[in-house]
């Protein structure tokens, strides 16, 4: 009988009644080859790998990571709340140290939801790993929580949602935006004015195979993570970089992902992309597995893979090389960025697409810089479905000046909006203005 060395709870949440559409990658048969493959493998009879049922979000889990315009029954199903719920489960396990790591098998996915939520951008609505790290710290007190996401679309939500973080370092693999949705995930993107350096974004060349990545993690993410001394790890585990994937141009294996994972060490991993749903996340989905239960994975192969197929060009190579060598950079000496400022705030305007709903959001976010404390921040945000909605935000630091002006701030401008939310992380409070 086959022992793991770390013991591993696997959440699953296959979502088989939820789809954005019949014909879409991202559909109800994702994890139904994984689930077979699991059941072969016989990978619940290992002593040590346990199996557990998600948890289901409440109302205040999503709302105290993000802002949802018009209201939070109309961006957020019971399937994104199971889902969510998962990575809660799997948090829950390691923190209550009922298994050492824990694997969330769930889906839909969420690293491309932000902070503002009008729909469904990239496949994703609700920010599975944003809501499971709010949840941690009000639930057990953490602070230091590191997110590696290994998806090959740059993990823009999670980038977005952490972007003014200082204790939340993210860094994203992923394949250059110049290349692939969401166009974005560049070195340049490197924090917010008071999280420089949290942000770390390696956009890697197409037809990157199992040397690139592995090199990455070596040489990039090993020696970042290891001065940022995180309490918590967790990997935003996508697995559209294989190289059957349809909708991607990488060349990673599941031999690759499972080396990844063994030197990476996650506390959690997390289900993120993954459309070759016959010929990659059975595969992958086990040597993950294996690897975080500290097995023996060397047995998992495609059957069609062949070794030496997908060595990189020295090119490649040589682009990986710079990469590294960035993001090294990027966290230990970020340059000082101009930022907009206005009367004592940050101000960032942007126009954010959501590709799957054809929304268009038009949002302006202030930033109170405040010499003492994390303060609050407004976010207007408007798009032609929802008219103009206002969030605002106060961090659970917040001094008694800045909580008492963003207080009255909501309280007084809270009526010219179509929709109003709260976020009050000092006094608990989650609420919608009127
Ligand atoms: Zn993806
Ligand atoms: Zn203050």
């Amino acid at each position: 009988m086959l022992t793991a060395r770390t013991s591993l709870g696997i959440v699953f949440f296959p979502a088989y009644d939820w789809a954005i559409s019949p014909t879409h990658p991202e559909r109800e048969e994702r994890l139904l080859y994984t689930q077979d493959q699991f059941r072969e493998e016989g990978l619940f009879d290992i002593s040590g790998i346990s199996e557990h049922r998600p948890l289901r979000a409440k109302d205040e889990d999503i709302l105290r990571t993000h802002f949802c315009f018009p209201g939070l029954e109309a961006v957020c199903t019971e399937s994104h709340r199971i889902s969510a719920g998962g990575a809660l489960q799997a948090a829950r396990l390691v923190m209550e140290h009922e298994t050492e790591r824990a694997f969330a098998l769930v889906r839909p996915p969420g690293h491309h939801a932000m902070k503002v939520v009008h729909g469904n951008r990239g496949f994703c609505n609700i920010n599975i790993e944003a809501v499971m790290v709010a949840w941690l710290r009000q639930r057990y007190g953490l602070r230091r929580v590191a997110i590696v996401d290994t998806d090959c679309h740059h993990g823009d939500g999670t980038q977005d949602l952490f972007w003014h973080d200082p204790d939340t370092l993210f860094i994203s693999l992923h394949q250059d935006g110049r290349t692939l949705y969401p166009g974005t995930g560049f070195p340049f993107e490197d924090g917010g004015p008071k999280a420089r350096g949290r942000t770390v974004n390696i956009p890697l060349p197409p037809l990157t195979g199992d040397t690139g990545y592995l090199k990455v993690i070596q040489e990039a993410v090993l020696p970042i993570l290891a001065d940022f001394q995180p309490e918590l790890l967790i990997n935003s585990a996508g697995q559209d970089n294989h190289y059957s994937d349809p909708i991607t141009n990488m060349n990673f294996s599941a031999q690759g992902y499972a080396q990844l994972t063994a030197l990476l060490q996650p506390d959690i991993a997390v289900l993120e992309g993954g459309y070759a749903i016959r010929d990659a996340l059975p595969y992958v989905n086990l040597g993950l597995a294996l690897a975080l239960a500290g097995c023996d994975f060397s047995a998992v192969r495609e059957p069609d893979f062949r070794s030496g197929r997908f060595q990189e060009s020295r090119n490649v190579m040589l682009a990986i090389d710079y990469l590294c060598e960035q993001a090294r950079q990027t966290y230990f000496h970020p340059e000082p960025q101009d930022c907009q400022r206005e009367n004592g705030f940050f101000i960032r305007e942007r126009r954010i697409y959501y590709d799957t709903d054809g929304i268009t959001e038009m949002q302006r976010e202030e930033l109170k810089d405040c010499g003492e404390c994390s303060a609050y921040r407004i976010v207007r945000s408007a798009c032609r479905q929802n008219g103009p909605c206002l969030g605002v935000e106060i961090f659970a630091d917040a001094c008694p000046r800045c909580e008492s002006e963003a207080l009255t701030f909501f309280h007084q401008k809270k009526g010219d909006f179509k929709s109003a939310q709260l976020m009050d992380h000092k006094n608990q409070v989650w609420q919608y203005g009127h």
